[in-house]
């Protein structure tokens, strides 16, 4: 529920309403404008119903939030949030790119990986040490040794770093050396997970599940926010559909209908939105051009070693040429790169 005070309302009053809301065990919201305060009550609509707020001789009306997530929802938030890792923003003028292999396969691939995406201007990096493998037989990451070698890299390049946590007991592990977290899409409803990272403070990249609508995305958001963590940025990283060209169909139409319906930041990503290398630069610009806030690249210093995903992983000339590419497009859009 929005509600909307008089302008006469004093802060000292909102507080006392913002009380009333609070003891019926909702979770209020406050905040305030420049002409009027605005606060919100999330929880049980019944239970809200239940405090008459509309015969309130301080409200001026109330409005329901009619979206199934509220605090991803623009109704209650209309501006864009700007979400930062590290010291970078995301969802504001620059386009962000973040970088780096699929996993962490090892010291002397991470750290040059690093080193070529940062002299090609990637802004962060990106290196799983928790793989989430379709197949138990497949290489599943080094693990802590994976995240100690990653923030080697951090320290290396100075670019924050974005790694996979799998599950709900490894996250103050990976928040320690980690400046976000990555959810993939095989745990965008692992909600346990999702509710441990709610209580983190640190950034959350959430992924589409590769079955999961629009909805379901904004909704696992949601089950983040409502624990209190407000720096989720989503991904739309494709779907599964009945289409085999491709290894997923990277769903661009999302991008749009996300901006529409919620404040949070959106990046998109072309390396497992598409499957196959010659695919990524493409959709990359697509990217741009649909109104996402950046891009989760898939970079190897030499794919095809790569011990996942090399077959979508770009090699840093390809990485560099995309960069250069890249940027008529981000003017374009009238952002910066
Ligand atoms: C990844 O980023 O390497 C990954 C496993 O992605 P997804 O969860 O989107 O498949
Ligand atoms: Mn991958």
């Amino acid at each position: 529920m929005i509600i909307i005070l008089k302008p006469s309302a004093t802060k000292k009053e909102a507080k006392e309403i913002i009380g009333q809301i609070e003891s019926l065990g909702l979770k209020p919201l406050f905040m305030p404008g420049t002409e009027r305060t605005v606060l919100g009550a999330i929880g049980d609509e019944r239970v809200i119903a239940s405090l008459h707020l509309e015969s309130h001789p301080l409200v001026e009306r109330i409005t329901p939030i009619l979206t199934p997530y509220k605090l991803v929802s623009r109704e209650l938030h209309p501006k864009n949030s700007v979400v930062k890792i590290g010291s970078v923003p995301v969802g504001g003028k620059r386009f962000i790119v973040i970088a780096g292999p699929c996993a962490v396969e090892n010291r002397e691939q991470m750290l040059s990986t690093a080193q070529a995406v940062k002299e090609s201007g990637a802004h962060c990096l990106r290196g799983g040490a928790y793989k989430p493998r379709s197949s138990p037989y497949s290489f599943q990451g080094l693990g802590v040794k994976g995240l100690h070698i990653l923030n080697d890299a951090t320290e290396k390049t100075g670019l924050p770093a974005v790694t996979e946590v799998v599950e709900a007991g490894d996250v103050a592990t990976v928040a320690r050396w980690a400046a976000a977290f990555q959810v993939g899409a095989r745990n965008m409803q692992n909600f346990r997970l999702l509710t441990k990272l709610g209580q983190s403070r640190k950034p959350v990249i959430l992924k589409r599940g590769m079955a999961a609508s629009v909805e379901d995305l904004l909704l696992a958001a949601e089950y983040i926010m409502s624990e209190g963590n407000q720096n989720v940025i989503l991904c739309e990283r494709g779907i599964r559909t009945f289409e085999t060209a491709t290894r997923n169909t990277l769903d661009l139409n999302s991008i749009p209908y996300i901006k529409q319906h919620s404040h949070l930041p959106v990046i998109v990503d072309p390396s497992h939105g598409t499957g196959v290398r010659d695919y990524v630069a493409p959709m990359a610009k697509a990217a741009v051009a649909c109104g996402a806030d950046g891009i989760l690249i898939e970079v190897h210093i030499d794919p095809k070693t790569a011990l996942s995903d090399g077959h979508q992983s770009l090699n840093p000339e390809q990485f560099t040429v995309l960069m250069k590419e890249l940027r008529p497009f981000v003017e374009a859009a009238g952002r910066k790169l």
